[in-house]
């Protein structure tokens, strides 16, 4: 088939690579006019992508999408090791209370990648433009679909797309348009004009801002620790520190966006006061080990969106799909965005592989795997911003948070009164707080389970169904008063920060 694809950036070259693969003719169609840079190091210094602004914020690159490069595009994870990507595998860099640390089977799956967001799209990039049936055009935009009337199925089929080609509209033919020009597409719009129904929508703010800043470790500087991606809760903040390539690490800050004194981290003053505060932080921005190469980026407009493309079992129209954040896209703290968007890419390509030129039953595969392998996460996304949203604005009204507390080593054994009324958000926060949290630290079970989930290799509701898993956590958990609470290891408590932070000002 002759596919047409809107957008170049994840969604867009996994869709081209995995259609050409497949034996379809691809021609991309990406609306910043900018050319591979050379490599991506210059890529980094140089690259104009306006259209994918997040690609200057620190991005993690999960298992599953490791593992999806190794089994269906093995040449891509090749090249991007080739420039300077290093695989992360679980229990590499065990901390001392783990060791001595034996693998277990399925460990072997549990390896990320760390790797700066721009040279990911760069090498991909790289690889599609080499493919033989990928055609790439560049500073071409899409204006919306063209269609004529399914007289069978009762909806618009797609036939081709209206593009703005050096100002002049041109249109072009297609047997599949692919949507992939992520969180700002503008597809409901499009398929309204062909006369197609809109697709319903769900949208969830996710109320946090988001800020990097990236770092160039100095010659002959060492990583202070071989720990991997970092993340971190205080609660009213997180934070994480992202390893890259090129001895290229970032740095992110996170909180809720009417946070206003901690909204003050998108300056770059208090972002580096903040970051000076963060334990873990510190020695890696240690002047006499790194330099920053970045201002600091602020994102803050971000939302957890889905779209539902069947209704009642019906295409809302043919030949046309949307992959990656056009279709689904959620919080960026989870990291998910392109490992989904890539595996969004391949179901497509499954579905089509499988189907054919019946356009029907090709958009119903597609519309049942994307409901089965993308709306967990979605969900999961939705249900963990709103505990975590809870959490910031319990923070500002200066609630002690479970990291604040005194031990109290003589505190009896936690027995729950079972008649008591219980506040199951606040029982799963604080069993999440107090028991999940710290059983990660100190069983290694836990750990693994915990790692899986966040690295997309087990359903997001596994934790809550392995009643091994379960009985762990709870009895970290009923023994949460007794523990010594980690706060100065991690951070300081909000009020000491917000002073930090005027201070700065
Ligand atoms: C701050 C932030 C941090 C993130 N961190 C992570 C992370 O740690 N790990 C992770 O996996 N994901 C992360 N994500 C999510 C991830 O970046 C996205 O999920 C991913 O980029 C989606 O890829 P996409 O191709 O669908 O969309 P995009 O990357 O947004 O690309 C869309 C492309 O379409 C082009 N385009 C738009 N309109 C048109 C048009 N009309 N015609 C032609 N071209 C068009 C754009 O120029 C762009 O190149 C983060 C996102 C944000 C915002």
């Amino acid at each position: 088939m002759k596919a047409v694809v809107l957008g170049g950036s994840m969604a867009g070259l996994g869709a081209a690579l995995a259609l050409s693969r497949s034996g379809h003719d691809v021609a991309v169609v990406e609306q910043d006019a900018t050319p591979l840079p050379p490599d991506p190091v210059e890529a980094f210094f140089s690259w104009d992508r306006h259209g994918a602004p997040q690609v200057w914020h620190s991005h993690a690159f999960l298992a599953r999408l490791r593992n999806l490069l190794h089994e269906r595009a093995p040449d891509v994870l090749e090249r991007l090791l080739a420039h300077g990507a290093e695989e992360m595998a679980f229990g590499d860099n065990p901390p001392p209370e783990f060791q001595p640390f034996e693998k277990v089977p399925g460990d072997e799956e549990l390896v990320m990648l760390a790797c700066r967001r721009i040279t990911f799209e760069w090498v991909l990039r790289s690889v599609v433009l080499e493919l033989p049936h990928v055609a790439w055009h560049g500073g071409v935009s899409c204006r919306g679909l063209v269609a004529v009337p399914d007289a069978e199925a009762g909806v618009p089929r797609v036939t081709g797309v209206r593009l703005s080609v050096d100002g002049d509209e041109e249109v072009w033919d297609a047997d599949v348009v692919v949507d992939a020009t992520g969180r700002r597409s503008v597809l409901p719009r499009w398929l309204e004009e062909i006369g197609a129904q809109r697709p319903a929508e769900e949208r969830v703010d996710c109320g946090i801002f988001y800020t990097s800043r990236f770092y160039r470790l100095r010659e002959g500087q060492e990583p202070p620790t071989s720990q991997g991606l970092v993340g971190m809760d205080l609660g009213y903040l997180k934070y994480a520190i992202f390893p890259g390539d090129a001895g290229i690490f970032s740095v992110t800050l996170a909180a809720a966006k009417d946070d206003a004194p901690l909204r003050g981290v998108m300056q770059e003053a208090l972002f580096e006061a903040a970051a000076r505060q963060l334990p873990p932080v510190r020695d890696w921005l240690d002047p006499a080990r790194s330099a920053p190469v970045t201002d600091v980026m602020s994102m803050a407009s971000l939302e957890n969106r889905r779209r539902f493309f069947v209704d009642d079992g019906r295409p809302l129209a043919l030949g046309v799909h949307a992959v990656g954040d056009a279709s689904m896209c959620s919080n960026p703290m989870y990291g998910r965005g392109c490992t989904l968007a890539m595996v969004h890419a391949y179901l497509l390509a499954d579905a089509l592989s499988e189907h054919g030129a019946d356009a029907t039953a090709t958009a119903l595969a597609f519309d049942a795997a994307t409901r089965r392998e993308l709306d967990p996460w979605y969900d999961a996304a939705v249900i963990a911003d709103a505990d975590s949203l809870d959490a910031m604005a319990a923070g500002r009204r200066g609630e002690p948070s479970a990291l604040d507390e005194k031990p109290d080593p003589n505190a009896p054994d936690e027995k729950p009164d079972p008649n008591a009324p219980v506040d199951p958000r606040a029982f799963m926060r604080s069993v999440l707080q107090e028991g999940l949290f710290p059983a990660m630290r100190s069983d290694i079970v836990v750990l693994r389970a915990v790692v899986r989930s966040i690295n997309l290799l087990d359903p997001p509701q596994s934790l809550m169904t392995n009643p091994d898993v379960i009985g762990r956590v709870l009895a970290v958990w009923r023994d949460r008063g007794k523990r010594e609470k980690r706060q100065s290891e991690l951070g300081p408590p909000r009020e000491e920060m917000l002073k930090v932070l005027a201070d700065a000002a």
